[in-house]
C-alpha cells in the first residue's frame, strides 16, 4: 500500500506557480482545474501568468518518456524504444493476429483486435503473472497468448514500446537514475491507483518527487431522488432543471451527470438545444456559444468536413455510388460551391435523370463540362468544378502505385488541394478546429512509415480511416456553465447543484464484463475494473458516493420505465428521500403551436389558371389533383420534382416503355386482326422479333452500360414473348383496325387544355372506337369508378375521343397473366371486359357504356375546375397510401403537422373540401 499526502484545494494553486505538475485521470479534468487555476489568477487581479502544467495521466506518461530523448547522457537516449502511438499499436496488434493461424478464420477483427489490447493493457497495468493464465485457461486465452507473444517480439525486434509498457520503461530510468523525477507532483480524480501505478509513483517517490493528492472538498449533499417515465422523460426534466437553475444563478456551476453518455448523446444534444437555445430549431446551422457542453466527443470521420475529405480521397481510387456522388455535388466543402451551389444541385438530378449508379471522374467531368449542344447535353455546365476535377484528375495520375505512408499523405493533400477542399465556402471556428484534427491524424498516418512499409492507396485510404474513426473530436467550447459528463469524467469536479441520471437496479451498479480472453478467475484474484459483479458494486458504491459530494444540492434519477418493463431505483440511492418531480412543458415548438392566440389564415389556393390555360401534364395532373390536390398544384404549376433515385437495369417505367414501343412498331407493320391471323407462325416471330429488336435498340443507345450482349439477348427474348402472348389474346377478339398509335390528342375541359396520349385506338368494323391503355403492372378497373375518379387516364380518352366508345380496357401485359380489363358496350366486343348490368362488376349499375362515360366527364371536369381555381389543399385521399410514394412530404409539411399536433392517421373528409392546412 502506498500513502500518498492529500492537499487541499486552497494549497494547489501554490503548488502549481511553484512548477509542481498536475496529473489528471482525464481531459476533461484537466481542462477544468487548468480554468479553475485561470479564474483564480484573474480574481486575484493579474493580467499575466505562467501556464499551469495541467495534464492527463497519459499525456504525461508520453512527455516523461518522450523527454528521456533529451538527457544528457547520449547512450541513453539513442538505445530509447520508440513509443508506439495508441493508434500505430492497433496497427501492429491488427497485423499480429491477421497473420496468426486463428485469425485467419476471425469474422470481426477490429472487435477482437480490441478485445486484446485491452487484454494485454489489463496485464500490464494489474501486473498479472502470465504463468497463472497458462494454469488450465479456456482456449481463447491460449490464442490470446500467442498474439501477445507474437506483439511482443515485434516490438523487440524493431525497438518499439508499446503504450500499455511505457509505465514500466519510465519506472526502469528513475530506479537506474538516469530519468530525473519531476519535483513535486499532484494527482487529481483518481479513485484508485493501478498495481503499475503504484509502482510508477513509489519509484518517483524514490527518486525524490514529492507527491500529493488532491483533496476534494466534499460538501454534505442535500440529495434527492425522483423517477421519470423513461430516459426521454429523464433528459427533458433535467435539461429544464438545469435551464431554471441557471436562470436562478447565472454564476452557478450545474452539472448533468448521464450514467450512458455515449448512447444518449444525440438524444441529450436535441434535447438541450431545445431547451436552451429553441432559436437553433429555426436555424440549426448557427452554431454559436452554448449554455452547456456535453463532455463525450464524436469519431472525427462524424464531422462533415472530414467524410467529405474522404469521400474525395476514395473518388481517386473507384467511382462513386448513387449516394456517394450526390453528397459529394453537394458539399460546401469543395471549392467553388458556394458560387455553384444551386446548379451544382442541378446537377446532380440531372445525373440522377440519365439514370447513373455509379460516376467515375471523367463521367463527372463530362456532366459539369460545357457543351455545344446544351439541349442535349444531360449535365450542367460549372466551370468552377469542372476546373477542379481536370486538375484533380492530373493529380490522380500522377500517384505511385505503392509507397509509403508519408508518401500518400503527400498525395492525399494535393488531391484535396485540387478539389478545393475544404476552402468551398468561409469555415467557422469548429470547422477550423476539425481541420486541425484532420491535420493530426495525416500527421499521425506519416508516423506509421516504420512499421507499415510500403501499401497501395486502398491499403493507405483504409488506414487513413481507421485512424480517423479512432480519433475522437469534441471542438474546444468556453467553459459552459452546464457541464454533461459521464460518470468518470465527474471524477474531481465540484459543482452547485447536480443531476445525475439513469441509476435504475437494472444498470446500477453495472454489470460485470470481464474481458473475454482472460480467465474469469485470474480477472477477479487480482481485482480487474468490471470483471465481477463484487469489483462493479464497489466500483459504482464509491462513485455514486463521490458523485453526492461533489455538490451541495443533488438530483438523482432514474426512469420508470425501459419499453415494457418496469424498473425500479438502484438500491444504492435508496436512502435518498423520494420525492415527485414534474418532467415541464411540452418543448418548445409544441408550446408556440399550442400557444392560444393565433390567428387562423387557411390559404388552400393558388393563383387561378387563365381561361384556356396550357398546363402541361396530361392525365398525370388529373391524377394528382385527385390523390391530393396539393401535389398537383407542387408537380404542375411549380415544377417541382423529387429526385430520381437511378437503379442498376432497367426501371419499371423502362420496362414498360419497352414493351409500349414493340407493340407500336408492330401494329405500324401488321395494321389489323385480320392481317395478324393471316400470317404464318415462322412469319408472325419475325415480324415480332424485328419490332422488338428495333425497340431495344433504341432504348439501348442510352444506357450503353445497362445492355451489355447478354442482357440484351435476354431482354428481347422476354419482350418476345410477352408481345406473343398478348397478340393471342388479341386474336380472340372481333375484326379491328389499329388506327391510333401512342396518338395525341389535346381536349380542353373545363376551359384548362389537356395534352393526352392514347397508347392505342382499335376501330371496329361499324366505326366504333376501343381505347386500349398498355399496362405492365397490375391495373384496377375499380379505380376509375372511385369518387374522385382515381385513374382518369382511359376516361379521359373516352371523353376526348368524338367517334363512339364501344369499350375502354386495359391490356395487362404481365408474363402468364396477359388479359384484357375493363368496361364495353357489350360483354362479347373484348373477352375480359364486363358489360352494362354485369353482376358483381363495376358496370352492374349503369345500363349502357354512355352512362358511364357521361358520370366520368361530370367528374372529370370536377377535377379540371379544382385545377383551374388553383386549389391547392394538403388533402391526401390517404396519408398512408398517398404520401408514401410522394416527394412532397416537405413542401407540405404533413409529417410536421403529424408530429405537432401528436395525430398519427389524420382522416381527411374530401367531401367537406377540408385540406389540413
Ligand atoms: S406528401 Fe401527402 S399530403 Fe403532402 S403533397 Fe404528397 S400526397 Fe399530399
Amino acid at each position: 500500500m502506498i500513502k500518498i499526502n492529500p492537499i487541499p484545494e486552497s494549497g494547489v494553486e501554490k503548488l502549481l506557480e511553484d512548477k509542481a505538475v498536475m496529473v489528471t485521470v482525464n481531459q476533461h479534468l484537466a481542462r477544468y482545474l487548468t480554468s479553475r487555476f485561470n479564474k483564480q489568477q484573474i480574481d486575484a487581479g493579474k493580467s499575466v501568468w505562467e501556464t499551469p502544467d495541467i495534464l492527463p495521466y497519459s499525456a504525461w506518461l508520453g512527455r516523461l518518456y518522450a523527454n528521456a530523448r533529451y538527457l544528457p547522457d547520449k547512450e541513453l537516449s539513442g538505445n530509447l524504444k520508440i513509443p508506439l502511438s495508441a493508434a500505430q499499436e492497433q496497427y501492429v496488434w491488427q497485423k499480429v493476429i491477421q497473420s496468426s493461424t486463428s485469425g485467419n478464420s476471425l469474422l470481426r477483427v477490429p472487435e477482437t483486435v480490441k478485445a486484446a489490447i485491452e487484454a494485454w493493457t489489463i496485464c500490464k497495468e494489474r501486473r498479472l503473472p502470465l504463468h497463472e493464465l497458462t494454469h488450465a485457461p479456456p482456449e481463447d486465452t491460449l490464442v490470446f497468448l500467442e498474439w501477445a507473444e507474437a506483439f511482443e517480439n515485434q516490438c523487440r525486434r524493431n525497438g518499439w514500446l508499446g503504450t500499455a509498457s511505457r509505465a514500466e520503461a519510465v519506472v526502469q530510468l528513475l530506479k537506474s537514475g538516469t530519468m530525473p523525477a519531476p519535483g513535486q507532483m499532484i494527482l487529481a480524480g483518481f479513485d484508485e491507483l493501478s498495481p503499475q501505478q503504484v509502482l510508477l509513483v513509489k519509484a518517483l517517490e524514490d527518486a525524490g518527487c514529492r507527491i500529493f493528492e488532491l483533496a476534494v472538498s466534499e460538501v454534505s449533499s442535500q440529495a434527492l431522488r425522483c423517477g421519470l417515465a423513461d430516459t426521454e422523460t429523464e433528459m427533458k426534466a433535467a435539461a429544464r432543471w438545469a435551464r431554471a437553475r441557471l436562470e436562478e444563478n447565472p454564476l452557478g456551476r450545474i452539472g448533468i451527470v448521464v450514467r450512458d453518455l455515449n448512447a444518449l448523446r444525440s438524444d441529450l444534444v436535441r434535447i438541450f438545444d431545445d431547451v436552451f437555445h429553441p432559436s437553433m430549431v429555426l436555424s440549426p446551422q448557427i452554431a454559436g456559444k452554448r449554455a452547456y457542453n456535453i463532455s463525450l466527443g464524436r469519431p472525427l470521420d462524424d464531422y462533415p468536413l472530414i467524410r467529405t475529405a474522404l469521400m474525395i480521397l476514395k473518388f481517386a481510387c473507384r467511382d462513386l455510388s448513387v449516394d456517394e456522388y450526390s453528397r459529394l455535388l453537394r458539399s460546401p466543402f469543395i471549392g467553388g460551391a458556394d458560387a455553384e451551389f444551386s446548379k451544382r444541385a442541378i446537377m446532380d438530378a440531372r445525373i440522377r435523370e440519365n439514370g447513373e449508379t455509379s460516376l467515375s471522374v471523367s463521367d463527372m467531368m463530362h456532366f459539369s463540362s460545357e457543351h455545344q449542344d446544351k439541349d442535349r447535353h444531360p449535365g450542367v455546365f460549372c466551370p468552377k468544378l469542372s476546373e477542379r476535377l481536370e486538375k484533380f484528375k492530373k493529380a490522380i495520375g500522377e500517384i505511385p502505385k505503392k509507397q509509403l505512408p508519408s508518401g500518400w499523405v503527400r498525395d492525399f493533400l494535393n488531391l484535396l488541394d485540387a478539389m478545393g477542399w475544404p476552402n468551398g465556402r468561409k469555415l467557422n471556428s469548429e470547422e477550423f478546429q476539425t481541420v486541425i484534427a484532420w491535420h493530426e491524424v495525416l500527421q499521425a498516418v506519416s508516423s506509421y512509415d516504420p512499421i507499415s512499409g510500403e501499401m497501395d492507396i486502398h491499403e493507405a485510404i483504409s488506414l487513413l480511416s481507421q485512424n480517423v474513426t479512432a480519433k475522437n473530436f469534441q471542438p474546444e467550447t468556453e467553459d459552459a456553465p452546464v457541464q454533461v459528463l459521464g460518470v468518470l469524467e465527474a471524477a474531481g469536479e465540484g459543482f452547485d447543484h447536480l443531476w445525475i441520471m439513469g441509476l435504475d437496479a437494472e444498470n446500477w451498479p453495472p454489470s460485470a464484463k470481464p474481458n473475454p480472453l482472460l480467465p474469469g478467475g485470474v480477472q477477479k484474484k487480482y481485482n480487474v475494473p468490471h470483471a465481477s459483479p463484487e469489483r462493479e458494486l464497489a466500483y459504482a458504491r464509491e462513485v455514486t458516493r463521490r458523485l453526492l459530494a461533489s455538490a451541495g444540492h443533488t438530483v438523482v434519477s432514474y426512469p420508470l420505465t425501459d419499453k415494457d418493463t418496469a424498473l425500479f431505483p438502484s438500491p444504492l440511492i435508496s436512502f435518498l428521500e423520494q420525492v415527485t418531480i414534474h418532467p415541464g412543458e411540452a418543448n418548445w415548438r409544441a408550446r408556440v403551436v399550442n400557444a392560444a392566440d393565433f390567428e387562423k389564415i387557411i390559404d388552400q389556393h393558388g393563383p387561378a389558371a387563365g381561361a384556356k390555360s396550357h398546363i402541361s401534364g396530361g392525365t398525370g395532373l388529373l391524377k394528382a389533383q385527385a390523390t391530393c390536390p396539393f401535389s398537383a398544384f407542387a408537380a404542375y404549376r411549380l415544377k417541382a420534382e423529387g429526385l430520381e433515385v437511378p437503379e442498376s437495369g432497367l426501371n419499371a417505367r423502362e420496362r414498360g416503355s419497352l414493351v409500349h414501343n414493340a407493340l407500336e412498331l408492330f401494329w405500324e407493320q401488321v395494321k389489323t386482326l385480320d392481317a395478324l391471323k393471316k400470317l404464318p407462325d415462322e412469319e408472325l416471330s419475325g415480324t415480332v422479333s424485328h419490332a422488338v429488336n428495333r425497340a431495344v435498340s433504341a432504348m439501348a443507345k442510352n444506357h450503353p452500360r445497362t445492355f451489355t450482349r447478354r442482357f440484351t439477348e435476354l431482354e428481347k427474348e422476354r419482350l418476345k414473348f410477352l408481345v406473343l402472348e398478348f397478340l393471342a389474346v388479341d386474336s380472340q377478339r372481333t375484326s379491328f383496325t389499329v388506327i391510333g398509335r401512342e396518338e395525341k390528342l389535346v381536349c380542353t375541359i373545363a376551359d384548362i387544355e389537356l395534352n393526352t396520349v392514347v397508347d392505342r385506338i382499335d376501330c371496329l368494323n361499324d366505326g366504333r372506337r376501343v381505347i386500349v391503355d398498355y399496362k405492365t403492372g397490375e391495373p384496377k378497373v375499380a379505380d376509375w369508378f372511385t369518387d374522385r375518379i382515381a385513374e382518369p387516364q382511359l376516361p379521359l380518352y373516352s371523353v376526348a375521343v368524338e367517334k363512339e366508345v364501344a369499350g375502354v380496357v386495359f391490356a395487362r401485359l404481365k408474363k402468364g397473366h396477359v388479359a384484357y380489363l375493363g368496361v364495353a358496350e357489350a360483354a362479347q366486343v373484348i373477352p375480359g371486359a364486363a358489360g352494362p348490368g354485369d353482376k358483381k362488376s363495376p358496370m352492374e349499375n349503369y345500363s349502357s357504356l354512355k352512362d358511364v362515360i357521361r358520370v366520368w366527364k361530370g367528374k372529370i371536369e370536377f377535377l379540371a375546375d379544382e385545377v383551374r381555381q388553383g386549389i391547392a389543399k394538403v388533402a391526401p385521399v390517404s396519408v398512408h397510401k398517398s404520401c408514401l410514394y410522394c416527394d412532397f412530404g416537405p413542401m407540405c409539411r404533413i409529417g410536421e403537422w403529424k408530429s405537432t399536433l401528436n395525430i398519427e392517421h389524420p382522416t381527411v373528409n374530401l367531401e367537406e373540401g377540408n385540406g389540413l392546412f
